[in-house]
């Protein structure tokens, strides 16, 4: 079985801007490429869990989601770190109905799982926002806010 590290994208790995999908837009939060490759370097599967709901509201395309993500790891690349999957969520309620991938809902996590064969117990997922943590303690993952840790981070 695998370890993950889960990331939630907007507000986590990216200033929240809010429905960022131009590559102009996209800005790494300070430290994160280097966090993520800690990650990369322990092992790891880096797996992103994103809930993209400008899709459903027709504000992007999946397809322009799919360039900025190759983006995302042509930067990372960059210093020998990576992330090794995407899960995007493209749905809205009010838009194209329920679905059981919006976070906090646990379908993406599921299906990452399934996908790298992970073990929950040795897994653990950031994000920026309370159904980010609710999302990975549904799964028995170990959830932190983003924030907390990039403090501490830049402190050693
Ligand atoms: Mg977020
Ligand atoms: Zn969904």
């Amino acid at each position: 079985m695998n370890k993950a590290a889960f990331f939630d994208r907007d507000g986590t790995i990216n200033i929240d801007k809010g429905y960022v999908h131009r590559i102009e837009d996209f800005e790494f939060i300070k430290g994160m490429p280097e966090f993520i490759k800690k990650y990369n370097d322990e092992g790891y599967k880096v797996i992103v869990v994103t809930n993209q709901a400008g899709i459903a509201r027709g504000y992007y395309t999946q397809k322009e989601v799919d360039i900025l993500h190759n983006y995302i790891n042509e930067e990372l690349a960059k210093i020998g770190a990576h992330i090794d999957a995407f899960y995007i969520c493209p749905h809205h309620p009010d838009f194209t109905g329920d679905c059981n991938c919006r976070k906090p809902k646990t379908g993406m996590i599921e299906q990452a799982i399934k996908d790298f064969d992970i073990d929950v117990k040795q897994s653990v997922l950031f994000g920026d926002k309370p159904w980010d943590i609710e999302c990975g303690e549904r799964c028995n993952i170990k959830s932190y806010y983003i924030q907390d840790l990039l403090n501490e981070y830049s402190e050693i």
